[in-house]
């Protein structure tokens, strides 16, 4: 059996983890989780990076930095996980959910943004889907004229760019993913990015239980007290210890994963020109980051016979989400809409195994096996 993910191992993962244990210090901000930061902040150009017990954690403490209220109503797509809407729910908000684009491309529409604006929207948090960029000029201007936040869900976009720049770099907060299932991992774990100045210090203070705890570290102020609301968002050092072991190795692991993706992507060039399956879209602005591999089958009958027709073949290939709007708690929240662009990713999208240690035979069976299937030789 092929499977669908595997998560990669550099082999230096458990001697950090003991070096981090001899050294005593377990906790949250300590020796790796600054090496981490360090890493994101030179590579990347992030202002101010935090690293979190998970995504859905870091993008809580940008609901918590954007100061969301009952009430408040926040734009994000519906094909996304649920991780994007919870942290603006627990605060109360109201989510109005804009559709994806027609095209073979999952990522919000800006064009769909605009009308769900009203006084009361307060934010737009965008998806890059697979780690492909969302049209950020389009919707950083949208965000401008009505004076909103923006906050990019890039837990699947790490090393991915828009015009050159990093992903999680042009909102004003973003937040990116370690679950075993993304490029880089640990087991659980997440990092928040800041890109304001005005939302740095608070956002040390809500990842510090509500205490300037890491001012008093560094320092600046001789005892640390409570000063606002918080949580306990920070990642363990021993996970920081593993996560660091991962991003030595960055550049391996995305120069593979992202071979892989280039090679399925030139062998269904036919399957997408002679039987309508289509393949990601990349728009000129955007890069693919070996993320994931994705066919968008005509329809959900279609996609559960090439899923069967695989797995009789010893290969392990899964759908994704279900419309937000569209599942069994939020549907009745809904405000109605039709979000068809959104529904038709559901039934019909596809993901196919991609990881690093996938071979070039096994990339050759997958394509070939997927091919046959439509009679494409
Ligand atoms: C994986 C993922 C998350 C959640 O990440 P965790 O680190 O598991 O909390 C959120 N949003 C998207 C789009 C994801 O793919």
């Amino acid at each position: 059996m092929i499977r669908f993910n595997k998560p990669y191992l550099s082999g230096k993962e458990i001697e950090y983890i003991t070096e981090a244990v001899h050294l005593g210090k377990l906790s949250g901000n300590k020796n790796y989780t600054k090496q981490c930061q360090s890493f994101f902040k030179t590579k990347y150009g992030f202002l101010h990076c935090l690293l979190t017990t998970s995504c859905t954690d870091a993008l809580e403490m940008t609901a918590l930095l954007a100061n969301i209220k009952e009430k408040d109503e926040i734009i994000m797509p519906s094909y996304t996980f649920v991780s994007t809407a919870n942290p603006f729910l627990l605060r109360g908000a109201t989510l109005r959910f804009a559709d994806s684009y027609s095209e073979n491309n999952p990522n919000i529409d800006p064009d769909k943004i605009e009308e769900l604006i009203t006084p009361k929207t307060k934010a737009i948090v965008v998806v890059h889907y697979a780690g492909i960029a969302c049209d950020m000029d389009k919707i950083m201007a949208i965000a401008k004229k009505h004076d909103l936040l923006v906050i990019e869900d890039a837990a699947q976009a790490i090393d991915s760019f828009y015009k050159g720049k990093p992903l999680g770099k042009i909102g004003n907060m973003s937040s990116f993913s370690f679950h075993e299932t993304k490029n880089i991992i640990c087991g659980e774990g997440g990092l928040l990015v800041v890109n304001d100045e005005e939302l740095v210090l608070r956002s040390e203070i809500i990842w510090e239980k509500g205490t300037n705890r890491s001012a008093f570290f560094r320092g600046e102020i001789d005892k640390y007290g409570w000063m606002d609301i918080g949580s306990s968002y920070l990642m363990s050092d021993i996970l920081s210890a593993f996560l660091f072991a991962q991003l030595e190795n960055l550049d391996t692991i995305q120069t593979k994963r992202k071979a892989i993706w280039q090679k399925y992507f030139a062998g269904f060039e036919r399957l997408e020109t002679e039987h309508n399956i289509k393949r990601p879209f990349v728009p000129d602005y955007a890069t693919q980051n070996g993320h994931l591999f994705y066919l968008v089958c005509k329809d959900l009958a279609e996609r559960s016979k090439l899923i069967a027709h695989l797995k009789s073949n010893d290969i392990h290939s899964v759908f994704h989400y279900q419309s937000l709007h569209d599942s069994k708690f939020f549907e009745s929240r809904h405000d109605g809409r039709e979000l068809p662009n959104s529904d038709r990713y559901s039934h019909s999208l596809v993901r196919l195994p991609l990881y690093y240690e996938l071979t070039d035979n096994q990339v050759n069976h997958i394509i070939e096996t997927v091919n046959a299937y439509y009679g494409v030789m």
